[in-house]
């Protein structure tokens, strides 16, 4: 594994890196940085933009606001979630909207704080990411 500070660290041998504002970035998974030659002023026009998804070493699942609807019907509350809620066994049976909201407000009340990769006791789901879309 390659850790996010190492990709920054390579990166700032050839560039100046500027972290974009906290507040710009929101729930995304990239930590973005505004890039300039070597020894530019800060406030010149940077060259563009490189975003840094680090979701081990940097983890931004704190401020993580998604969930996934699997083409199957299933909810899964994060990417590596263990557990799906199944939504497309209730909806073909009739479920109102009333009990279909709950079952997906349960299944997000019931997101775990991180993905525990870092955790020796962590399990790949049954299901990894490739199989539900990425
Ligand atoms: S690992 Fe899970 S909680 Fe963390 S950012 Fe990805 S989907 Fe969100």
């Amino acid at each position: 594994m390659i850790s996010g500070a190492e990709i920054l660290d390579k990166l700032r041998t050839g560039y100046d890196l500027t972290p974009q504002p906290d507040e710009s970035r929101g729930s995304a998974p990239a930590e973005l940085f505004d890039v300039r030659p070597l020894g530019a002023a800060p406030g010149s026009e940077p060259l563009g933009t490189v975003g840094a998804i680090a979701s081990v070493t940097m983890p931004f699942c704190g401020s993580c606001d998604r969930v996934r609807l699997t083409a199957d019907g299933m909810i899964r509350n994060c990417l590596f979630a263990a557990g799906e809620t199944d939504l497309r066994t209730p909806l073909r049976e009739g479920a109102s909207d009333d009990e279909l909201a709950a079952l997906l407000r349960a299944s997000i009340t019931a997101k775990l704080p991180g993905h525990g990769i870092n955790q020796p006791d962590f399990l790949q789901p049954p299901r990894p990411m490739s199989a539900i879309g990425g």
